[in-house]
């Protein structure tokens, strides 16, 4: 958790860690004041995306697990159907945004510095830098990371978690937080699995649902085009459920 690592201070909220408190501060007092003022920006940022029926999906992994390579295959899948955009977070360089604007979507590159997180902050000032009233369909990818990103909301609709089998089958277990937050957890590159002998899906999965977690767990592989119609769908199925959640004015 952020508490204990100290990465709460980012540029975008600076200004907010260092303003002195009533009566002292402590350093407690200056994380719990932080987290709570993300709080307050991250319910701006879902009020921004519901006025304009925005469906707002925050993708996170460590870093490597498909992220961006997951991004290209769906923009090309849904692009004729959907108006997307892109606001990607790495601590440094321009490389993601460039490789979603390849795919003729717009893509808006948040670079941390030294923060391993997005927060409600830094996604707030992005947002304006996109035409919110002429889409449909938000995608954030946060900075690599399986701990911090978990514990501030950037406003988004929905969590979705990326487990490559290039990794341990045991992350569920190891990083319980993060995967107890998703709304969705995507098996990647499961066309490496017939040459790795050191990945188990069912342990895996297991240890997904011994978190008391019920979200579905759907093995993919956007490179070699494997299952992506079960994440697709979802994705359908759910601008349809946030769309009808929201007053019509908003989608209409
Ligand atoms: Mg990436």
């Amino acid at each position: 958790m952020c508490e204990t690592c100290g990465c709460n201070i980012t540029h975008g909220n600076v200004e907010l860690a260092y303003h002195p408190l009533e009566g002292g501060t402590t350093t407690v007092g200056a994380l719990n004041r932080l987290l709570a003022a993300n709080d307050r920006e991250a319910a701006h940022n879902r009020a921004h995306f519901d006025a304009h029926g925005v469906l707002a999906l925050n993708l996170m992994s460590a870093p490597g697990a498909g992220k961006t390579t997951l991004l290209e295959a769906t923009i090309d899948a849904l692009k004729a159907d959907f108006r997307i955009a892109v606001i990607e977070g790495d601590l440094e360089t321009e490389n993601d945004a460039v490789r979603i604007r390849a795919h003729g979507v717009p893509a808006r590159q948040i670079t941390t510095g030294s923060a391993c997180h997005l927060d409600a902050h830094m996604l707030h000032q992005a947002l304006h830098d996109l035409p919110l009233a002429e889409l449909d369909l938000l995608f954030i990818e946060n900075v690599g990371n399986l701990v911090c990103p978990a514990s501030f909301d950037l406003g988004q609709h929905r969590d979705i978690v990326l487990l490559s089998v290039t990794e341990g089958d045991d992350k569920p277990a190891k990083y319980p937080v993060m995967f107890r937050t998703a709304d969705l957890v995507l098996l990647t590159k499961v066309d490496f699995l017939p040459h790795l002998d050191d990945f188990d899906p069912v342990r895996a999965e297991r240890c997904l649902r011994e978190l008391a977690s019920d979200a579905p767990l759907y093995p993919v592989s956007a490179k070699k085009s494997i299952n992506m119609q079960s994440w697709l769908s979802w994705i359908r199925d759910e601008i349809i459920s946030v769309r009808q959640a929201l007053p019509q004015a908003a989608v209409a």
